[in-house]
């Protein structure tokens, strides 16, 4: 049997991958190609809440280093033993900003178990990254400049390098700017098909 492609989705907070993924996956279908859509968060949110760590999602963060990094360990071994020969998009982060300084999103032990084909970091102008954060109620972000989040994403770029070295993998970069989502989602369906 065929293996499935392994698709991990990154970006800062407010960048819009969910709904760059959402688009290019409703493009896909309707050529027949299917992938199931995981969010890694999600994942370590639902261990989160079993341990009574956490009541929503955007606290997991600021937990201390080895319980993010468990919770991690475990999000990515279910995530590996569902994704076996399924097409899947993996929607995570290349690095979170915590408190204590950047968490690699993706450490080798994480990379073991799934192994990406590709790792897309979805980008935009850092203006708009704030201004999408404080229109968006929903969540509870981060109280950043726009300097701050430059150097994120600077960041992301970085340890996205020790990741190809790691895997393998391409590094895809698909920008998401302002009036332009179709432009993102097209590229983003071309590394998924
Ligand atoms: P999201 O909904 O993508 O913003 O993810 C919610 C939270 O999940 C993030 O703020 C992180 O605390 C956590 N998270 C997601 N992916 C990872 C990862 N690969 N490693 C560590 N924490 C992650
Ligand atoms: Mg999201």
């Amino acid at each position: 049997m065929e293996m499935g492609k392994k698709v991990v989705v990154t970006g800062v907070p407010g960048v819009g991958k969910t709904t760059v993924i959402n688009g290019a996956m409703e493009k896909l279908a309707a050529e027949g190609i299917t992938y199931e859509a995981v969010n890694f968060g999600t994942f370590m949110f639902d261990v989160a809440c079993t341990k009574n760590l956490v009541s929503d999602r955007d606290e997991m963060r600021k937990l201390g280093k080895d319980d993010q990094k468990h919770l991690q360990q475990v999000a990515a071994s279910e995530i590996a033993a569902m994704s076996a020969d399924a097409n899947i998009i993996i929607d995570t982060h290349s690095s979170i900003s915590t408190p204590a300084g950047f968490l690699a999103g993706l450490p080798e032990w994480v990379l073991r178990e799934l192994m990406p084909d590709v790792i897309v970091l979805v980008e935009t102008d850092p203006d708009q990254i704030l201004m999408r954060r404080l229109s968006d109620v929903s969540r509870v972000r981060d109280m950043e400049g726009a300097r701050s989040i430059a150097g994120h994403q600077e960041f992301n770029r970085a340890i996205a390098a020790a990741y190809a070295m790691y895997t393998g993998c391409t590094i895809k970069i698909v920008g998401n700017d302002n009036h332009l989502l179709e432009h993102a989602i097209d590229d983003l369906v071309n590394v998924l098909r």
